[in-house]
């Protein structure tokens, strides 16, 4: 079977993007699949939350046309590799939106990448712009974070429009694997409120399993580690892991 290639995407800031990304790619690779993470956020969180730098070879140079297997750096983990961010891929979101073919870059050099690994992680920025289209039009698969908090709907639809978009023009294939409620505090009743919304509106598309409100989810990436190994029984870690499992039942 070849491998999928997954858009963690959301156009909000701070939903827990880049913690599930590095989460659900270590649990897969310690799990024994190949698994790579591409880095697509020029604040580079994904990079050094895996312990790696921003600096080098990136995913800037991945949209410029370089062979994938020249970027990719093993980590620390077994099994899961980067393609780390830096800074300068601010710049290429205006450069392609200059370019014609602007939009698949990102595709056309991400795409040998399924031959190489089971599970391919594209951490997008917090914007629907260029790096988040190409993102969309490279995947398989689209991975929705929602933050459980009262304004956890606003901007899914045009979220939703935007994949059906790149969907129906740029790639046929892609099709949306889920939407996973982070940041839940159990004890609150807007957290039963916020899911029972994502729920009666989404239906199976929400994920099962939700990620807790957890400081150690919050203090693992300052010590360049995922959860896996920074704290492996935490309800964090549980969580990242039931994730996991349903997100190979599902792609
Ligand atoms: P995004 O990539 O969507 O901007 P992040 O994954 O970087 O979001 O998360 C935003 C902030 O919230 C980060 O500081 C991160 O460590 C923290 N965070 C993410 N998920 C959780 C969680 N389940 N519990 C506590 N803190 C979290
Ligand atoms: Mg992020």
């Amino acid at each position: 079977m070849s491998g999928r290639i997954l858009a963690v995407a959301n156009q909000k800031g701070g939903v827990g993007k880049t913690t599930t990304a590095i989460n659900l790619a270590a649990c897969l690779a310690e799990a024994g699949a190949r698994t790579l993470v591409v880095d697509l956020d020029p604040q580079a969180n994904a990079t050094s939350g895996l312990g790696e730098q921003a600096n080098g070879s990136s995913s800037y140079d991945l949209l410029d046309g370089a062979p994938l297997e020249e970027l990719v750096h093993a980590t620390r983990f077994a099994n899961l590799d980067l393609v780390p961010s830096r800074p300068e891929l601010a710049g290429a979101a205006v450069e392609l939106a200059r370019e014609s073919e602007g939009e698949t870059f990102l595709a056309d050099s991400v795409s040998p990448a399924r031959e190489r690994y089971d599970y391919v992680f594209v951490d997008c920025p917090p914007a629907l712009g260029p790096l988040t289209v190409n993102a969309l039009a490279a995947a398989d698969r689209v991975l929705v974070p929602v933050q459980c908090e009262y304004y956890a709907l606003e901007g899914l639809a045009q979220l939703l429009t935007s994949v059906e978009l790149v969907r129906s023009r740029l790639n046929p294939r892609l099709a949306l694997t889920g939407m996973l409620i982070t940041m839940v505090d159990a004890r609150t009743r807007l957290a039963a409120d916020v899911a029972g919304e994502l729920r009666r509106q989404f239906g199976e598309l929400v994920f099962d399993a939700v990620v807790p409100r957890s400081v150690r989810l919050a203090e693992a990436p300052s010590h360049g580690l995922p959860i896996t190994v920074y704290d492996p029984t935490s309800a964090g870690a549980d969580a990242y892991y039931r994730v996991a499992n349903e997100l190979v039942d599902r792609s």
